[in-house]
């Protein structure tokens, strides 16, 4: 069976299936690639250094970081700093 390779975690078999490169657990599908992933949102600080200034200086709304993770191994999968409460726009489609 052949593979796509996404990224440097992520591959899609020929039967849509995107999994893991690292463990081969299924992660989705090509129409939602992240679906069991595992989901976390934290508010980031500048403790983190995943922030040089204070968001509220130039944005009314909550900040957070939200991560996916493989649910198997743990990898990281997908990381962005958004508006709390946005939808996912990372999201890759083969459709
Ligand atoms: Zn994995």
């Amino acid at each position: 069976m052949s593979y796509i390779r996404i990224d440097d975690n992520l591959e899609l078999s020929e039967a849509d299936i995107v999994r893991c490169r690292h463990c081969h657990n299924e992660i989705g599908h090509s129409d939602n690639i992240l679906r069991n992933a595992i989901w976390r949102e934290l508010a980031p600080t500048l403790d983190d250094h995943e922030l040089c200034e204070e968001p509220g200086n130039y944005v009314d709304r909550d900040i957070v970081t939200r991560s996916a993770f493989c649910p198997q191994c743990l990898t990281l999968l997908s990381r962005e700093i958004i508006p709390k409460g946005e939808t996912f726009h990372r999201a890759l489609s083969f459709d």
